[in-house]
C-alpha cells in the first residue's frame, strides 16, 4: 500500500510508530501521510475510497488512545498545511495549526479570548472537534467559521450555529466532514490583562495536572454538575495502577502513563475506573478519550 500512496505524490509518506505521535506515548505502527495541499487530501481521500481502504484525520493525537497493534490504515496528518491569515480582528487559521501558537500569537497582538487555550496541546481541527475548553470557555465561544470537506469532496462554510457545538462535542463528532480551517473572531484587549490571564491560567495548569508524565488530559467528561475527578478521587483510586498507566496522584481525572504502559494497560484502567464508579455512585462516567483502532 505504501508504494501506491507514495505514486500518487500527494505528499510524504511514512511508517511510524504510534507512540511516537500520541501524546500518551503508546501504540504500535501505522501508515501516516503529511498531506501538502487540499488538492492532495482530496486525491488521497477519493484512492482511499475506492479501495476501500480505512483512514482517520487526526490533529496532535492528544486526545487519542492509539491501539498496540497499531492501525491498519492511513493516518492523514495535516501539519504540512499550514496558514494564517488576519483581516481586521478575523484570524483565519489552518486545521493543522497548533492551537496553543495560535492563541499565543493573537494574544500577543493584543486580542482577547483565546487565553483559556494556551496549553491545550492540540492543533486547530481536533480542537473544534472536541469544542476543547477550560476555565470557563471552549473553542465554540470564539469560533466564528470553519471550511469543511464533505463526505462528496465539496468544500463547504459552515458558521458557529450550524456546528452543533455542545460540552466536548461538535457536529464533527457524529459526520465524516474534515475540518479545514477556521476563522475565529476575537475583540481587542487589554495587553496586560492578556497576559497576567495567560499566566494565571499557566500556572493552574501546571499546579494541578501531572505534565511531568505523558497522558491524554481529562479521561472523563464531568456528569452534570459533578467532577468525575473528585468521584474518582473520593474512592481512593488516586495512584491506583494497571500495568505500567496510573491514575494521577496530582488530578485523579488523568491517567499518566509512567513505566511504558501499553494501550490495553490504559484501557483496562479505564474500564476499572468506569466500574468502580458504577458501582458506588451508580453513574456512568464518559470517556471524553478515543479509542483508535
Ligand atoms: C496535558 C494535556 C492537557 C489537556 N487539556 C485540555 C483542556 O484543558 N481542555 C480540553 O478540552 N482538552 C484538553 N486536552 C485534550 C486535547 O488536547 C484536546 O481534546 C485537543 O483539542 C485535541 O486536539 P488534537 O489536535 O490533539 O486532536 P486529536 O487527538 O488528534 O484528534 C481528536 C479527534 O479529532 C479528529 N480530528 C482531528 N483533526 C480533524 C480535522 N481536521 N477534521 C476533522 N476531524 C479531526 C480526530 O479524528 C479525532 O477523532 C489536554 C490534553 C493533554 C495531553
Amino acid at each position: 500500500m505504501r508504494d501506491n500512496l507514495i505514486k500518487l505524490n500527494i505528499g510524504e509518506v511514512k511508517e511510524i510508530k504510534l507512540k511516537d505521535y500520541s501524546t500518551y506515548k503508546v501504540g504500535g505502527d501505522s501508515l501516516m501521510i503529511f498531506v501538502n495541499s487540499v488538492k492532495s487530501l482530496i486525491k488521497l481521500l477519493k484512492y482511499l475510497n475506492v479501495n476501500s481502504i480505512k483512514y482517520k484525520v487526526i490533529g496532535n493525537a492528544s486526545n487519542l488512545i492509539f491501539s498496540d497493534s497499531g492501525y491498519d490504515g492511513v493516518l492523514i496528518n495535516l501539519n504540512n498545511i499550514k496558514s494564517f491569515k488576519k483581516y481586521s480582528n478575523y484570524f483565519t487559521v489552518f486545521s493543522g495549526y497548533n492551537l496553543s501558537k495560535f492563541s499565543m500569537e493573537v494574544s500577543n497582538m493584543g486580542y482577547t479570548g483565546m487565553e483559556f487555550s494556551v496549553g491545550i496541546p492540540g492543533q486547530i481541527g481536533g480542537s473544534i472537534f472536541m469544542n476543547a475548553g477550560c476555565y470557563g470557555s471552549s473553542i465554540s465561544n470564539v469560533l466564528y467559521k470553519v471550511k469543511v470537506l464533505t463526505e462528496d469532496y465539496k468544500i463547504k462554510t459552515l458558521y458557529n450555529k450550524d456546528l452543533k457545538f455542545g460540552y466536548r462535542d461538535s457536529i464533527f463528532k457524529h459526520s465524516n466532514l474534515i475540518c479545514l480551517s477556521a476563522t475565529f473572531k476575537l475583540d481587542v484587549g487589554n495587553i496586560n490583562e492578556i497576559k497576567s490571564k495567560i499566566e494565571e491560567y499557566r500556572l493552574k495548569r501546571f499546579n494541578s495536572q501531572p505534565l511531568e508524565f505523558p497522558n491524554a488530559g481529562s479521561v472523563f467528561k464531568n456528569p452534570e454538575g459533578l467532577y468525575a475527578g473528585k468521584l474518582i478521587e473520593d474512592l481512593g483510586l488516586k495512584g491506583k495502577n494497571v500495568g505500567g498507566a496510573y491514575i494521577s496522584e496530582k488530578h485523579a481525572n488523568f491517567i499518566v502513563n509512567k513505566n511504558n504502559a501499553s494501550s490495553k494497560d490504559i484501557v483496562n484502567l479505564i474500564s476499572m475506573i468506569k466500574k468502580e464508579v458504577k458501582k458506588k455512585y451508580n453513574i456512568e462516567l464518559k470517556c471524553e478519550q478515543e479509542i483508535v483502532e
